[in-house]
């Protein structure tokens, strides 16, 4: 079995794994670099290759992992578009957002006959198949296990363990496991980050920011804002379709994040910064109402908080860097010992991490010696 690293690996962004064995080539998610510009916005992989895919599957519908695809499209890939329905409904969203137009109508025609699975599922491409289960990262988010008959790899996508929200099944045994090292060797449980989080909002009466993701982390948060919170009112829709997942979510959790959106004020551009925290999507502000939301808040010193991610070269980066923006992770990743449980339920296989530095690679391998640490974009093992 043949592991071809397109992306995601000395580097966060156009996370994508090439899996070739059993005269079957398929690729696990094609996603793009935020603040990578040129050949580097896309994951490594040429156009012989992408030519020769037999599948792609695509694990939820964060930029990172699904911004690609109609770049593959246009580069001639004609295999088969595996995804849940979940993130079938965001894909067009995130895609014109994070995608180049002129690739768009290839997209639109291969999205009619993307193949929908849920979490559970297990795809037989004859000569290998794929099993998946649920990511407790965002609702309708998988990770993917492709089995030769003879070997195994788990790539786990993102994942999060210890979500509050959403539940994540048990990754299993393999001899590769390629984990989200989004977070390094960070330690620091989700319920100290999450008192953190609400001490902050609850210091701030007169109202602040919340920029995040339009899917996962709105429900991580929604559960944790003070009861009175405003949404910008395009997210009420796509909120409560990720709401509305069939066993997604934590016993009686989805019942709350329900009555919470409900109770929930609408804000749009026309109003004015809301006495009370406001979530708009991006987190970045590179998309979506959090462009112009960032902005007004910069200029009206109104508190700004960054709960994800921030990659260079984007607005987020730009307030942060000059203190018009404060950051306290929600973690919506694995923390180190999520990442230590994650392994020794695999059986302590063999491992890589995508989405992180060589340096923070490093640093959770001294908690995971069978980590490979020197695994880089454009790299392949053999296993
Ligand atoms: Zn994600």
């Amino acid at each position: 079995m043949r592991i071809d690293l397109h992306g995601g690996f000395g580097e966060k962004g156009r996370t994508s794994v090439g899996i070739a064995s059993g005269g079957k080539s398929i690729l696990l998610d094609a996603g793009i670099k935020v603040g990578a510009t040129g050949r580097e916005y896309y994951p490594a992989i040429d156009d012989a290759a992408i030519a020769g895919l037999d599948a792609v599957f695509i694990s939820h519908a964060h930029e990172d992992h699904i911004g690609g695809l109609a770049w593959l499209l246009s580069r001639g890939f004609h295999g088969r578009i595996f995804m849940t329905a979940e993130t079938s409904a965001e894909a067009a969203a995130m895609l014109g957002q994070y995608g180049e137009r002129e690739h768009m109508q290839a997209f639109a025609i291969a999205a009619q006959s993307a193949e929908l699975f849920s979490a559970g599922d297990i795809i037989d491409l004859g000569g290998m198949s794929v099993s998946t289960g649920r990511s407790g990262h965002v609702a309708g988010g998988v990770w993917f296990a492709a089995n030769d008959g003879m070997k195994s790899v788990v790539y786990t996508a993102d994942v999060v363990p210890d979500s509050a929200v959403l539940a994540m099944d048990p990754i299993p045994h393999c001899d590769l496991l390629v984990l989200d090292a989004s977070y390094g060797d960070d330690a620091v449980a989700s319920n100290e980050r999450i008192a953190a989080i609400r001490q902050w909002i609850a210091a701030r009466p007169d109202g602040c920011l919340l920029p995040v993701p339009l899917s996962g982390k709105p429900l991580e948060l929604m559960a944790i804002l003070p009861e009175r919170f405003a949404i910008h009112g395009s997210m009420r829709e796509p909120v409560a379709a990720q709401i509305a997942a069939k066993g997604a979510f934590r016993a009686g959790v989805d019942a709350m994040l329900t009555e919470r959106l409900t109770n929930a004020l609408d804000w749009s551009e026309f109003d004015s910064l809301p006495d009370c925290p406001l979530m708009t999507f991006d987190g970045m502000g590179s998309a979506g109402p959090s462009v112009e939301a960032i902005g007004r808040a910069a200029d009206q010193g109104y508190p700004i908080l960054l709960t994800g991610h921030i990659p260079p070269n984007t607005p987020a980066a730009e307030l942060f860097g000059t203190k018009r923006a404060e950051w306290i992770r929600l973690p919506t990743h694995p923390t180190r010992q999520g990442n230590v449980a994650i392994w020794e339920g695999a059986g302590r296989p063999a491992t890589l991490g995508h989405s992180c530095s060589l340096t923070s690679l490093s640093a959770l391998k001294q908690y995971l010696p069978a980590l490979d640490d020197t695994a880089r974009t454009g790299g392949h093992i053999e296993i």
